[in-house]
């Protein structure tokens, strides 16, 4: 199985992927969680990713495209995977078809910008394994401590609310031009996402059965 799945900043893209990563036993990579390590670790590639990230906008795509160049042609890649966050743009998508990748579909899942924003604002990241939760949707057991790992949880710095809406503007601008980009290939499947994260993960468990073995 080979899936990108797609949304605004905070539709809950990584949160779906790390579900369907489990039920299918296939990896999942976030090209967001990634560039977050380079930044955290300070490489070349992480402080040129930081400044584009915390203003809103697309890391240059040649920087992603080779990060996920280098992923799929790694071994744990060959019985399928998950993109979250990649393609985000047409070029990007190109590139993909280029390194000659045949994905099997593209989940789309849906929020209005309004629920984005409410969303945004509650929004706290693992600083050890990267787990998302959300102050009211999707709350820790213990505040801010990772019921996964039990490291701290943090704030990303670009959902700051002015960022937010710059990045809801890229999105819109830049990334979701590739709906119909994959709706053209049929490959396009749409899901709305709902205010309960099981809720979601049922619909989308749903979309996904017609690929199941
Ligand atoms: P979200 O989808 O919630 O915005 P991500 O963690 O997927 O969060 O991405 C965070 C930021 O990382 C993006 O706003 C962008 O700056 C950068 N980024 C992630 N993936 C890509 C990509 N495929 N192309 C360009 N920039 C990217
Ligand atoms: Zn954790």
């Amino acid at each position: 199985m080979k899936l990108i799945i797609m949304g605004a900043p905070g539709a809950g893209k990584g949160t779906q992927s790390a579900k369907i990563s489990e039920k299918w036993n296939i990896p999942a990579v976030s090209t967001g969680d990634m560039l977050r390590a380079a930044v955290k670790e300070g490489t070349p590639m992480g402080v040129t990713a930081k400044s584009y990230m915390d203003a809103g906008q697309l890391v240059p795509d040649e920087v992603v495209i080779g990060i996920i160049k280098d992923y799929l042609s790694s071994d744990q890649c060959s019985n399928g995977f998950i993109l979250d966050g990649f393609p985000r743009s047409i070029p990007q998508a190109e590139a993909l078809d280029a390194m000659g990748v045949k994905m099997d579909a593209v989940l789309s899942i849906e929020v209005p910008d309004e629920k984005i924003v409410e969303r945004m604002s509650g929004r706290r990241i693992c600083s050890g394994c990267g787990a998302s939760y959300h102050v009211l949707y999707n709350p820790p057991k213990a505040t801010d401590v990772c019921d996964a790992c039990g490291a701290s949880l943090y704030i990303r710095d670009d959902d700051a609310a002015e960022t937010v809406l710059k990045r809801l503007n890229t999105y819109h601008g830049t990334t979701e031009p590739l709906k119909d980009f994959y709706a053209a290939k049929g490959l396009l499947i749409c899901v709305e996402g709902r205010e309960k994260v099981e809720d979601t993960t049922a619909a989308v468990m749903q979309a996904l059965s017609q690929f199941e073995a």
